[in-house]
């Protein structure tokens, strides 16, 4: 994912990409832990603009996968979308000789700034980045879902068991039979 910084000398850009997420190392890298299996391509949509040397990139990323139901442990697809805003610099600013040497030199990575080299940026690690952020932690099937019984491990959004609810015999439970009359 290279955007030419020569196109964005005289207006910005709208661009769409994609491309297979085993071009981005660390998402190859989830794939091969068995985190999730992306099942679409990384796409993303964007809006690009140059401001003397600073380049604004805002845009969307879609991807989907394949990840595993935090309560029920049944495989879906997950559908991860976000938004995101990244700024580039080519221009990285050397210590001029007459600072003073106490001056802490402020770096451009520090507000958020990355850098590029040449004429091209690279989107895919700040590509990659994103999607790595929005990766769920704990993905649901669905908000609702019911999970598994905790004793016998049937799926409770396929079927019933016959395990009593587990609220009758929570240390809970036994506390409002305590109450006096
Ligand atoms: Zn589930
Ligand atoms: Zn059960």
């Amino acid at each position: 994912m290279l955007i030419h910084v020569e196109l964005l000398k005289k207006s910005s850009l709208t661009l769409a990409f994609e491309e297979p997420a085993d071009r981005f190392p660390g998402l190859r890298e989830m794939a091969r832990n068995g985190e999730c299996e992306f099942t679409s391509p990384i796409r993303v949509r964007l809006r690009a603009a140059r401001i003397q040397e600073i380049v604004e990139i805002e845009g969307i990323v879609q991807a989907a996968m394949r990840v595993t139901c935090g309560r029920c442990l049944m495989p879906f697809i997950y559908p991860l979308e976000t938004e995101f805003a990244l700024t580039y610099t080519g221009d990285r600013p050397g210590m001029p000789e007459a600072a003073e040497p106490e001056a802490k030199e402020m770096d451009a990575s520090d507000v958020g700034l990355i850098y590029f080299q040449g004429e091209e940026i690279d989107l895919t690690e700040g590509i990659q980045e994103q999607v790595i952020l929005s990766f769920p932690l704990r993905p649901l099937c669905r908000e609702d879902c019911k999970g598994l019984c905790v004793r016998c491990g049937t799926d409770l959004n396929q079927a019933r068991c016959r395990c009593a609810p587990l609220s009758a015999e929570s240390p809970f439970a036994a506390l409002s039979q305590l109450k006096p009359d």
